[in-house]
């Protein structure tokens, strides 16, 4: 596995393979892997002659500056993984070779970044489009792979590519989840053992919203009860629960096509954030 932090060695390695008619796939992570995150290396290297994973964790799309820098480091266990995992590259950029001193280019994604996570990490999409669309550009990638777990950055991945006319397939990869059914996340190793048992709750919400919504019960109803759930019997602070189309993200109020709605929470528990989401269908 090629280790590489310099711009011009990434652009020549990536000449070299292009030449070589080799195809790319493309997994863009913030490190402290897990197997969530493998499970996109593994749809890659099942994919493609060539897997390529960045690990970056941008600055500009953290809204919360403690965040940035409570956010989990580990990367000699990252890089053992990533050999394990047949990774081909690992592109590991300082910040400064990413983002000029003075950076002025700002990404707008209209309705997409206003709502759900965009309500509560105000900008964090713009960080995320304009991360990914120069990650693209230097990678250049026949295919990205991207993690479910994270709908709305697919959904707005999906719209930037589109848009962008970036001539690369985005595969989406099933959230991998722990046994309990706590959603992987880098962030779950800032719990502690108290609030690991606690984090449950999300996915549980969930499941319970799930079975209520297929059982007939009204959206507005499922609302009701998941905000009373939390105010009253979680140490989960929940940021949101949404009943969303998953092909727009836009709420709804009624079931019409349950093949085409997902459930989207999010939370704090204690000073970590996880956010989760399933299909209804
Ligand atoms: P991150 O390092 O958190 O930016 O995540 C990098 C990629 O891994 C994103 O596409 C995430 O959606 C994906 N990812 C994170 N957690 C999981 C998980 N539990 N299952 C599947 N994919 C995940």
């Amino acid at each position: 596995m090629e280790i590489i932090s310099d711009i011009a060695e990434l652009r020549q390695i990536i000449q070299q393979f292009k030449r070589q008619e080799k195809s790319i796939g493309f997994v863009p992570t913030m490190g402290a892997l897990h197997d969530g995150h493998l499970a996109l290396i593994r749809a890659s290297t099942n994919q493609n002659d060539i897997t390529i994973c960045s690990i970056f964790v941008n600055p500009t799309q953290f809204n919360n500056a403690v965040d940035l820098k409570n956010y989990p480091l580990e990367i000699d266990a990252d890089i053992a993984k990533l050999e394990t995992a047949n990774c081909s590259v690992v592109f590991m950029p300082p910040k400064e070779k990413m983002y000029e001193k003075d950076f002025l280019l700002n990404i707008h994604i209209g309705y997409l970044e206003e709502i759900m996570e965009g309500k509560f990490r105000p900008g964090h999409f713009k960080g995320v489009g304009l991360i990914v669309t120069k990650l693209f550009n230097l990678v250049e990638p026949n295919r990205a792979y991207f993690g479910t777990k994270d709908l709305q950055q697919l959904t707005i991945i999906r719209r930037l590519t589109n848009e962008l006319l970036f001539n690369i397939e985005i595969v989406p990869v099933s959230t991998i989840r722990e046994e309990d059914g706590l959603a992987m996340s880098s962030r779950n190793k800032l719990l502690t053992t108290e609030e690991r048992f606690q984090a449950i709750d999300l996915y549980e919400a969930l499941q319970v919203a799930k079975k209520k919504l297929m059982a007939g019960e009204s959206v507005i109803s499922v609302q009701e009860h998941i905000q009373e759930f939390f105010k009253s019997e979680s140490l989960i602070e929940l940021e949101y629960f949404e009943i969303v189309r998953t092909s727009d993200l836009q709420k709804i109020t009624k079931i019409h096509n349950a093949d085409d709605v997902s459930l989207c929470i999010a939370g704090h528990l204690g000073k970590v954030r996880l956010i989760d989401n399933i299909l209804l269908n």
